[in-house]
């Protein structure tokens, strides 16, 4: 087991992880920015290093700077939580260069699964559904019709090194086709600096469906169920459950079954998600992640069994401490996020929090870095908490998600709450019936 991890990252997930860490008896590093010298992270760290400025392309990206803070406390593993580094695959061979344990994959299967053309082909020679597409990179105009009059209209146009949402376009018809695919281009080129686009078949109503997938790096893969995460803005998603109400157990058994041997094929190492759309019954794999999600917690909720934990574990050699048959899903859990910002129009709403008080109660966390007098600063992303909430099935589950959130208060900013205070009271919601377009007609319909 480590002696000493290093956290490279902020806010909720550090503190998610310095938990973890103490529990399992590891000394903690945590770095971090000027701008959060004050953060709860920090406070709690057995040790903590100053990185640099607040922009985080100077401190929580700078590899250079952790990867001398890792010299100077003698931390020998780092963990990255999601977002900054954690997907990035010269950090993790950097760190094994230099004998430090990476929490998380190989640099080389972080990197094939960070380019969505050979992510895909790899699920598919692995035996994971697929949505129906172009075989990589489309070269020219005629081969993205040919391409399209296979598949049918609607179909999407992606870029192969996307992110986050970006640089798709959706063409109905065939002159939609000529004019999304020289926009998808031009921008794919201009935001991330390679012009390679794909195609496939545009799904109109689907649901978001991952699951959560762990591999021990010696040949065994489990999954632990699925988490359905449709209710999105910008392709953000904001409201997460586990399990979908969409999926019976039997599909969910199959899938995940699927998905586990895929990941023991691979040989993966740690934690991942790989990322579903799902419509009429048939699962379409869109990508997988090679971190911790944000909206872990609703498997732990439903799971019992702590997946930083797991993390640790498999990447310090111990393998996993569950098999396939000892993962249950009990109940129901659905995790909120609460971002300090406008509930109407989103925009970021940083400043300082004058008062900070959280529901409490059987079934009830609520993971944040944040505290009463704290001050949220202007320069990272605006998620301040996250509330999730487990019940032992989906209706005692909403009950009390209402009574939490009503608990819930936060002065001095705004916050999304008022947003899940109407959500929770939705008939949609309360029937789970919703696709990835919901909050989006729901919000416009609001208007
Ligand atoms: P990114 O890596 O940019 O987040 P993804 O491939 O994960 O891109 O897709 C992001 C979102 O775009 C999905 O959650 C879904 O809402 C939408 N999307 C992607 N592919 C399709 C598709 N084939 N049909 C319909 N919607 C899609």
């Amino acid at each position: 087991m480590f002696q000493k991890v290093l956290i490279a990252n902020r806010g909720e997930i550090a503190l998610r992880v310095l938990r973890a860490c103490k529990e399992l008896g590891i000394q903690t590093v945590v770095v971090h920015s000027t701008a959060d010298s004050d953060a709860m992270h920090v406070r709690l760290a057995d040790e903590s290093v100053c990185i640099g400025p607040p922009p985080a392309r100077e401190s929580y990206l700078n590899i250079h700077q952790i990867v001398a803070a890792c010299e100077i406390t003698g931390a020998d593993a780092v963990h990255p939580g999601y977002g900054f580094l954690s997907e990035n695959a010269k950090f993790a061979d950097i760190l094994a260069a230099h004998n430090i344990t990476f929490i998380g994959p190989s640099g080389d299967h972080i990197r094939v699964m960070g380019d969505k053309i050979e992510a895909k082909r790899t699920a598919k020679r692995l035996g994971i559904p697929v949505v129906p597409g172009s075989d990589g990179a489309i070269s020219d105009e005629k081969e993205a019709k040919r391409v399209a009059a296979e598949i049918g209209y609607p179909v999407i146009i992606k870029a192969s090194a996307g992110g986050g949402g970006r640089g798709m376009k959706v063409a109905r018809t065939e002159a939609d086709l000529e004019v999304g695919l020289h926009t998808a281009k031009s921008e794919a080129g201009a935001a991330f600096g390679d012009d390679a686009v794909y195609i496939e078949k545009y799904l109109e109503k689907p649901r978001h469906i991952e699951l959560q997938v762990f591999g021990d790096g010696a040949g065994r893969g489990v999954h632990f169920g699925e988490r359905d995460c449709s209710l999105q803005r910008r392709h953000q998603k904001v409201w997460e459950e586990a399990n979908s109400p969409a999926l019976n157990a039997e599909e969910r058994a199959r899938i995940g079954g699927i998905c586990a041997k895929a990941i023991a094929d691979l040989g993966y190492s740690g934690a991942g998600t790989i990322e579903f759309l799902y419509e009429n019954g048939e699962f379409y794999f869109i990508e997988m992640n090679t971190r911790l999600q944000v909206e872990h917690p609703v498997t732990e909720a439903i799971t019992g069994i702590d997946l930083v934990h797991e993390q640790i574990r498999v990447a310090s050699g111990g393998g996993l401490s569950v098999r396939q048959e000892d993962i249950k899903f009990n109940g129901h859990a659905i995790e909120c996020r609460i971002n300090a910002e406008d509930p109407r129009t989103f925009t970021p709403s940083p400043g300082t929090i004058t008062h900070f008080h959280t529901p409490g109660g059987l079934g009830v966390r609520v993971d944040s870095g944040v505290y009463s007098g704290y001050r949220i600063p202007p320069y990272y992303d605006s998620l301040i908490g996250k509330l999730i909430v487990h019940g032992r099935n989906r209706v005692e589950c909403m009950m009390r998600l209402r009574r939490a959130l009503d608990e819930f208060v936060v002065d001095g900013t705004k916050t999304t709450l008022p947003l899940f205070r109407d959500l929770v009271g939705n008939p949609d919601i309360a029937n789970g019936d919703y696709d990835i377009h919901w909050l989006e007609k729901y919000l416009a319909d609001e208007d």
